[in-house]
């Protein structure tokens, strides 16, 4: 089997592991306004849960 040459230097180590990047989970779109909303609450924008309005918003734009 195929051993390292050198050890990887701090800085290589590092500039390989810029492009691993963690993508935050929490956000899902809103299927009845398209908004990015956080999963399993009723949307903020429309009020809508699991298909129907469950919550009344104030401001309808
Ligand atoms: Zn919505």
């Amino acid at each position: 089997m195929a051993v390292p040459f050198r050890r990887t230097s701090k800085t290589k180590k590092r500039m390989r592991r810029t492009h691993l990047k963690k993508s935050v989970p929490g956000v899902v779109t809103c299927p009845n306004c398209k908004e990015p909303i956080r999963p399993h609450r009723a949307c903020p924008k429309c009020g809508y849960y699991k298909g129907k309005e469950v919550v009344k918003v104030s401001e309808e734009d």
